[in-house]
């Protein structure tokens, strides 16, 4: 397995690949892998013959005041467990390397960012749709494997894939959850014993929607209040959205079909977490 920082390097080696007629996989991510990260590269490695992982936490789809600081790294850890989850290359470059010159363009997708975490940080997606369009255009990927974990991302990825006419086929994952439940998150390492415990109301309250909705009670506002008043019980839970939206549009819906999607986002102490189901679906 190779390690390469420098932009242009990157590109010379997938260059290399692709006159080869090689199928270039790639899984972005900002390291500190787990097991959700590990279903992408398995992913990616049945499918491609050549494999990249990029490890990137990119400064600037972090807000003021978030955790771009302390966001956990370990580039010697995550190097070997990719190196066991059979990545050939890891991209890692520094913030410098990826903007030399600032970042004076931006790539917007409107109305799919105006609902949900676009709501609550500004500008986030921004920041998310223009490193992944730089990392597109470095890595040159066919095949580009997300998580669904950040529903919302995935949506904005594949539209800005579609109207922008890139050739990289986009292909979302389902989420990989620890066994209690708990959505697979780097974010996780931040949270103490209590904390953690109280974060298990995400996906218990995720549960008892899909109960209660299959159960026949179609009204969003009612299952959103349930929902809430789960969260409520835990006493460091401060909710930033719960929401039930159509998995397309992202928009909030009145009655729950088979499109609706429940999203949550909670913060537990300093860290925020998110987690999402389809309503009418098995979890
Ligand atoms: P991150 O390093 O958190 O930016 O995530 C990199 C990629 O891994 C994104 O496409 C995430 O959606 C995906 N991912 C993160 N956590 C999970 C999870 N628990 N299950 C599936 N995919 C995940």
């Amino acid at each position: 397995m190779e390690t390469i920082t420098s932009v242009s390097q990157m590109q010379e080696f997938v260059l290399a690949a692709r006159q080869q007629g090689k199928i270039i996989g790639f899984v972005p991510t900002m390291g500190y892998l787990h097991q959700g990260h590990f279903s992408l590269m398995e992913e990616g490695r049945k499918c491609c013959d050549l494999l990249v992982l990029s490890i990137f936490v990119n400064p600037t789809q972090f807000g003021q005041g978030e955790d771009f600081d302390s966001y956990p790294r370990d580039l010697s850890r995550d190097s070997k467990l990719a190196a066991s989850a059979g990545v050939d290359v890891i991209f890692a470059p520094t913030p410098e390397q990826m903007y030399p010159d600032g970042c004076d363009t931006n790539v917007h997708v409107a109305k799919l960012t105006e609902n949900l975490c676009g709501a609550s940080r500004p500008g986030h997606f921004d920041g998310v749709t223009t490193v992944v369009s730089k990392l597109f255009n470095i890595v040159q990927p066919h095949k580009a494997f997300f998580g669904m974990k950040d529903f919302q991302q995935l949506a904005v990825i594949k539209k800005m894939v579609n109207d922008l006419n890139m050739t990289v086929d986009v292909i979302g994952m389902p989420i990989v959850r620890e066994k209690d439940g708990l959505a697979m998150s780097s974010r996780n390492t931040y949270l103490t014993a209590n904390l953690r415990q109280q974060g298990l109301s995400l996906v218990d309250s995720i549960r008892k929607v899909i109960a209660r909705a299959q159960a026949g009670e179609k009204c969003a506002s009612v299952l959103i209040t349930m929902a809430k008043q789960r969260i409520a019980q835990e006493p460091d839970a401060v909710v930033d959205y719960i929401q039930i939206c159509h998995d397309q549009t992202l928009k909030d819906v009145a009655c729950v079909d088979e499109h609706s999607v429940i999203l949550l986002a909670v913060r537990f102490g300093l860290t925020r977490l998110i987690d999402n189901h389809y309503v009418l679906r098995e979890l």
